[in-house]
């Protein structure tokens, strides 16, 4: 075993992505000593991919629409607030991809709190005959953060080691990770590989390509359709994103199509407008971790194995109150946010914040053990 030569931490975060970046800023912020951990760097993910709107999700009446106007609301304030250098403000044009969600945003405009208008016509002249005749909300205000540029201003003074974590010890009250040790583990990993058993942990990675260009055409507003095209905070710089491609896998050690991918979105973003004298200058590519159910995750991990040995029955649906089983000890996952992690992260950390540093509990229904009871179930 290895002796930690590094004075201890109160928390280490593996996985240095939107979720470990804004969890890092937020426990610092309240005082406790965090070592943040990436084998590729800094929002190397699929964080550092992201066209990162802070958007709201049009969805309808339930947990997640509640948990996602909370963090929506939420982030539109922590970005223009601490980071408003990385943060552009801009009116959003959300126009429905489909029947479906045609019928979703005209039930959300009627509901939601959150301010829209007419489209002005300054708007309405630049979009193609689908755009303009397809159910949509214009909301007044919309944001786009930097992707790289929040993160890396996010973790600015926090211990960073760059390097793989292949196994996680906790011995003696602390976590030992490597020569460093920390009360608190936080695995921030996306969609990478688990380190853990805990195959009943419903993720899924969903990889995504978005392009940077340069275009004539001048862009008024954030516009979300087939899909999301918008100025960024770097001057002259669209962005267009992003492809949802199921089938493909980074792990797969198949090489990516970019070409393809670019064809893909420049074909979509022309459903919603025409763009002049195209230059493309960035691609960028990662995998969103999504959950099965579509909620965030946010808490504690079952140790299945030692759950199952004291609870054999729940092999056979036996209920069993989850304050009865055993937990990995100080190691809370935040994860499974799918295509809105910025959204989500300044919501997550927060909670998770107030749950290390607090004792604060955290709504059971973020928690990723919820997915245990039905996999213990599969176990026969
Ligand atoms: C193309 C694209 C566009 C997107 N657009 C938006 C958007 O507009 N708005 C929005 O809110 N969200 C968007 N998203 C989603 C958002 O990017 C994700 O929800 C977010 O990146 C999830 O962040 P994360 O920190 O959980 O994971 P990640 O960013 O994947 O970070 C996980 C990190 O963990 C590290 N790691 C894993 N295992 C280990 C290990 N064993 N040792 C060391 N390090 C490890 C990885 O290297 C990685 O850097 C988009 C995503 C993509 C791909």
């Amino acid at each position: 075993m290895l002796i930690s030569k590094i004075s201890p931490y109160d928390v280490i975060i593996i996985g240095a992505g939107i979720n470990g970046c804004c969890s890092a800023y937020t426990l610092a912020q309240a005082g406790l000593n965090v070592a943040l951990i990436d084998q590729d760097g800094i929002a190397a993910g699929g964080s550092g991919a992201a066209g990162a709107f802070i958007s709201p999700k049009i969805s309808k009446a339930g947990e997640l629409k509640g948990i996602m106007g909370e963090a929506h609301a939420e982030a539109l304030h922590f970005y223009t607030t601490n980071f408003p250098q990385f943060t552009l403000v801009k009116p959003l044009l959300h126009i429905a991809n489909s029947p479906q969600e045609g019928e979703k945003v005209e039930s959300f405009k009627h509901e939601t709190h959150i301010k829209h208008s007419n489209i002005p016509h300054k708007i309405q002249i630049l979009l193609s005959d689908e755009a303009i005749n397809t159910p949509s909300i214009y909301f007044d205000i919309g944001a786009v953060v930097d992707a790289q540029g929040v993160c890396h201003a996010m973790v600015e003074g926090i211990d960073f080691y760059p390097r793989k974590v292949e196994n996680l010890i906790h011995h003696d009250g602390t976590w030992q990770i490597g020569d460093l040790n920390a009360k608190h583990l936080v695995l921030a990993i996306g969609a990478y590989p688990k380190l853990l058993p805990i195959d009943y942990v419903g993720l899924r990675g969903i990889w995504g390509h978005r392009i940077d260009i340069e275009t004539s055409t001048h862009i008024p507003c954030i516009l979300h359709h087939h899909v999301s095209i918008s100025l960024t905070s770097n001057a002259g710089v669209v962005a267009i994103g992003a492809t949802h491609d199921v089938h493909y896998s980074p792990f797969s050690g198949e090489p990516y199509d970019r070409e393809q991918g670019r064809a893909q979105l420049l074909e979509k973003a022309s459903k919603t407008l025409k763009l002049n004298n195209i230059n493309i200058i960035n691609d960028y590519t990662g995998l969103r971790s999504g959950s099965n159910d579509y909620l965030p995750m946010l808490g504690s991990l079952v140790d299945a194995e030692a759950v199952l040995q004291k609870y054999p029955h729940l092999r056979h649906g036996e209920r069993v109150d989850p304050s009865e089983y055993t937990y990995y000890p100080n190691l809370t996952m935040i994860n499974g946010s799918g295509g809105y992690g910025f959204v989500l992260a300044p919501y997550l950390a927060k909670r998770l914040k107030e749950f290390i540093a607090e004792g604060k509990e955290i709504n059971p229904v973020l928690s990723p053990s919820r997915f245990f009871p039905r996999w213990a179930k599969r176990q026969s």
